[in-house]
């Protein structure tokens, strides 16, 4: 009975993780308060942030990248990402 909770909850979770970053991307002048949000969510009940949107947030400052605010570049098979907003950067492997 507490495993089905637990997995209800993270259930939900999951859900709000994904509201919220469909309202980010209609809310630009809100995004980076959605994904502080959002994580702290996924903290809560334990879960990671979805794959997808793993790359578009800054993971140091919470920044939701939209033009302007970030640079891409990919560089020995990875992608790196470069914060306007925090000057840092953050890497992913690039995986076709
Ligand atoms: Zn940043």
């Amino acid at each position: 009975m507490k495993r089905l909770n637990k997995n209800k909850l993270k259930q939900i979770a999951l859900e709000r993780i994904n509201i919220l970053f469909q309202e980010a991307k209609s809310n630009p002048s809100k995004a980076n308060r959605y994904v502080e949000i959002a994580r702290k969510i996924g903290m809560k009940v334990n879960i990671p942030i979805p794959k997808e949107y793993k790359r578009r947030y800054c993971k140091h400052c919470n920044n939701y990248f939209q033009s302007g605010n970030y640079r891409v570049r990919t560089r020995n098979k990875m992608v790196v990402y470069y914060c306007l907003n925090c000057k840092k950067y953050m890497k992913f492997k690039i995986n076709f």
